[in-house]
C-alpha cells in the first residue's frame, strides 16, 4: 500500500459509522449491521458477474497453515502484521492450572504457545500450495475467485483501517506473458467499475508497507519495478485517498517457492487482483450516504439495489 492510504479519523464519517458498524470492544474490529450487509452482498454478487469465463471458484477460511505462511516469505516482510492462533497445550493438569490463574485474578495467557495456525494476511497464499499439488500447469494457465476475511495487526480509529476484513481476490498464475495481459486488463476495467459505482478515483502505483529499514529498500524496489498498482478512492472532499483495490505482480516469487510451472516448464508467474470489499462497501455508504434510495440511479442499478 501507498501511505497515504488512511484518512486518520475522519471527521465526516463519524456520522455514517453508527449505521454500518457495531463496536465490540477492540479498535477495528467491528459487526457488520444489516444496511452494511445489504450493500456488501450485494458488491460481491456485482464482483461475481464480473468474473471471467473458466476461472475456479475458492473460499478459504480465516485461518491457514503456519508453515505454508512461513515458506511464502511473510516474516520476511511483513512481521509486525502477523497475527499466530495460539493456544494452551499439555496435559489437563497444566492447561487447568492456566485457566485457573485467570479465574483467580492472574495472567493465564503466559501459558499460551503458538498453534500450527495463523490468521490469513491476505486471501491469496493458500492457494498456490493447492495448485502446486496438481503439478504442472495446463496450458493457458488458471485463473481463481478466492475470498477469505483476512487479519491484519495495525488496531486503528479510521474506518478504512481495519484488523479484520474481507479480501477477495481474481488470481492468475501462468506464463509471464498471461500474467502481464491479465493485470494490464484488470488495471483498464478498474476504473470503468469504479465510475459504475460512482466512486471517484484514481489509479497509481504503489508499495507494500514493509517492515523496518529493510523494507524501505524492499518498497523501492517494488516501486521501481512496478509491481504493485491501486484503485484510489477519497472517501470525501479534500480526504487522503484510500486503497480499494490491488493489483499485484509477484514475478515467479510463489512459482519458485512452491515448484509451480508453467506449460513450457517454467518457474510460473503470478498476480492478483484484490479488491477490498469492506474499503468498497465503506467507500459507497461514504460517497452516496447511508439511505440506499437516494443513491444515483446508475449506481443502484449497477448493484442491483
Ligand atoms: P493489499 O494486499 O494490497 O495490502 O490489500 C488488498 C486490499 O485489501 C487493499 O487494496 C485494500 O482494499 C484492502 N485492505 C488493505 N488493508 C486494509 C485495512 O486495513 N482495512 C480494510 N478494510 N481493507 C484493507
Ligand atoms: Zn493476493
Amino acid at each position: 500500500m501507498t501511505q497515504p492510504t488512511t484518512a486518520a479519523a475522519p471527521r465526516p464519517l463519524e456520522g455514517i459509522a453508527p449505521a454500518l458498524f457495531l463496536p465490540m470492544g477492540v479498535d477495528g474490529v467491528y459487526a457488520r449491521s444489516a444496511l452494511y450487509v445489504r450493500v456488501r452482498e450485494a458488491l460481491e454478487d456485482y464482483i461475481t458477474r464480473l468474473r471471467e469465463p473458466g476461472v475456479e471458484l475458492l473460499r478459504f477460511p480465516p485461518v491457514m497453515s503456519r508453515r505454508q505462511l512461513e515458506k511464502s516469505g511473510y516474516l520476511k516482510s511483513f512481521p509486525n502484521l502477523l497475527g499466530c492462533v495460539c493456544a494452551l497445550h499439555g496435559s489437563e493438569a497444566s492447561i487447568r492450572a492456566a485457566a485457573d490463574r485467570h479465574e483467580a485474578g492472574g495472567d493465564w495467557t503466559a501459558a499460551l504457545a503458538a498453534s500450527d495456525l495463523v490468521l490469513s494476511p491476505a486471501a491469496c497464499y493458500p492457494v498456490y500450495p493447492i495448485v502446486a499439488e496438481r503439478g504442472a500447469l495446463p496450458a493457458g494457465g488458471l485463473q481463481f475467485d478466492i475470498e477469505a476475511d483476512v487479519f491484519r495487526r495495525e488496531p486503528s480509529l479510521s474506518l478504512d483501517r481495519l484488523q479484520s476484513f474481507r479480501m477477495r481476490e481474481f488470481v492468475r498464475i501462468g506464463s509471464p506473458d498471461e500474467i502481464v495481459e491479465f493485470r494490464e486488463r484488470w488495471m483498464a476495467r478498474a476504473p470503468r467499475i469504479a465510475e459504475e459505482l460512482g466512486l471517484p478515483h484514481t489509479l497509481d502505483v504503489a508499495n507494500d508497507p514493509f517492515f523496518g529499514r529493510v523494507g524501505q529498500i524492499m518498497a523501492v524496489s517494488q516501486r521501481q519495478q512496478a509491481l504493485k498498482f491501486e484503485l484510489l478512492v477519497p472517501y470525501f472532499a479534500g480526504a487522503s485517498p484510500t486503497a480499494c483495490m490491488s493489483f499485484n505482480y509477484h514475478r515467479e516469487h510463489f512459482g519458485v517457492t512452491w515448484g509451480i510451472r508453467d506449460a513450457r516448464g517454467e518457474p510460473a508467474h503470478t498476480s492478483c487482483v484484490a479488491f477490498g470489499i469492506d474499503r468498497l462497501t465503506v467507500a459507497l455508504f461514504a460517497v452516496h450516504g447511508i439511505e440506499l434510495d437516494r443513491w444515483p440511479d446508475p449506481t443502484r442499478r449497477a448493484l442491483g439495489l
